[in-house]
């Protein structure tokens, strides 16, 4: 067996859906005509990743308004609402070149899902002809919904997250049933939630351990079988190019983020200062045996901010510096973050989204080619 690589899932979204997007929150085009430029750049997306050779492909995430809200809003400018719900949540993160983003607030109960990440993907599924991949969010973002002190009348917090536990474990299962070979947990508040910034009052809650273990009490609703092909994304954030806790060290995140009882995880860092570190680290922290599954690490190989595009002899040379570290029964390759979690994404450094999108594709295709390499070099084709 080659040692394994997949995308993390998102793709930047075409100037043209963008701009249906915008037309579509300003009422002047029809919901219809939204999904048949989310069809075409889904249909898009799979075949030119399919074209890099990539063994396992996304949609590129085209129909959602991004990796954290697709439960909830139909658009990032929170068209379609889910019940419940008010625009004016806290601040999920602030990013180094000072722009935000806002998750929405929780009004009352019960907390439901109103899209799952598989009726999306349904609509996928038919586009490709290679297997497919799908992205969840974790419970531990959505836990952020719920008020950070204040009980909200007539819905304890316990029985909020009892609800968000029960509709992240069927976004999971509707996942594999809709016909996912793999799923992936974005956890990009892992490494957020060892920051404190001030200026962003959940960060500084030491709030770690509490996600660990909410992810888990979803994570363990699963088989040791199931969990082989159910992965934690972690990253400093990605979004127009800028990232949110690159500062935060592994050190604080890793050795809690691997006792969450996930088969695999998809780690960012091609964009780690000192990647050996981290490979020690994930060497040392990630498990032969969680609950019944060994740990995979993907490493991230391949930066999503950076238009530059990795040679496939440096994504070899990574993973052959990491199987130093890692065995190589438990290594593989990733991107370190999607192209573009959030569906209104210029790409600044990249000149325009479709130009990412260009450069998306032969970076991918250099995560393809370096892995097959390191594969022949580490002897596991
Ligand atoms: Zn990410």
């Amino acid at each position: 067996m080659p040692l394994p690589t997949e995308p993390v899932g998102s793709l930047p979204r075409p100037a043209t859906l963008q701009a249906a997007i915008a037309a579509y929150d300003a009422g002047t085009i029809t919901r219809s005509a939204l999904e048949r430029e989310q069809d075409a750049a889904c249909r898009d997306s799979i075949e030119r990743m399919e074209a890099t050779g990539s063994p396992i492909v996304s949609d590129g995430e085209q129909r959602a308004s991004s990796f954290a809200t697709y439960p909830v809003a139909d658009t990032l400018a929170g068209t379609g609402l889910a019940p419940n719900l008010a625009g004016d949540g806290q601040y999920f993160a602030i990013f180094t070149d000072g722009h935000h983003r806002q998750l929405p607030r929780l009004t009352g109960g019960p907390f439901r899902y109103k899209t799952f990440a598989a009726d999306y993907l349904k609509k996928s599924m038919p586009m490709a002809k290679k297997p497919m991949k799908q992205a969840v969010i974790a419970p531990s973002m959505l836990s952020l919904l719920y008020p950070l002190d204040a009980e909200l009348p007539g819905y304890t917090r316990a029985q909020f997250l009892e609800d968000l536990c029960n509709e992240c474990e069927q976004d999971i299962r509707k996942a594999f049933q809709a016909g996912a070979k793999r799923v992936s947990v974005d956890f990009t508040e892992g490494r957020l939630a060892c920051r404190n910034d001030p200026r962003n009052p959940w960060t500084g809650r030491g709030m770690l351990e509490q996600f660990i273990e909410l992810n888990n009490r979803v994570l363990d609703r699963f088989t040791a079988a199931e969990r082989v092909n159910i992965g934690i994304h972690t990253c400093p954030g990605g979004d127009c190019d800028s990232t949110h806790s690159a500062d935060v060290d592994y050190a604080n995140l890793l050795p809690s983020m691997f006792r969450m009882n996930a088969g695999y995880f998809l780690i960012q860092l091609a964009s780690e200062r000192d990647k050996e570190r981290v490979y020690q680290l994930c060497g040392k922290h990630s498990r032969t045996d969680a609950n019944g599954v060994a740990q995979v690490c993907f490493i991230g190989v391949i930066n999503p901010l950076d238009p530059e595009v990795e040679t496939a002899e440096q994504v070899r040379d990574d993973l052959l510096l990491a199987a130093k570290h890692i065995p190589k029964e438990r290594l593989g390759s990733t991107d370190d973050c999607g192209f573009s979690p959030f569906s209104i994404d210029v790409k600044p450094k990249h000149g325009s989204p479709d130009l990412a999108r260009d450069i998306a594709f032969q970076k991918i295709t250099s995560r393809v080619q370096g892995t097959a390499m390191a594969s022949e070099r580490l002897g596991v084709m």
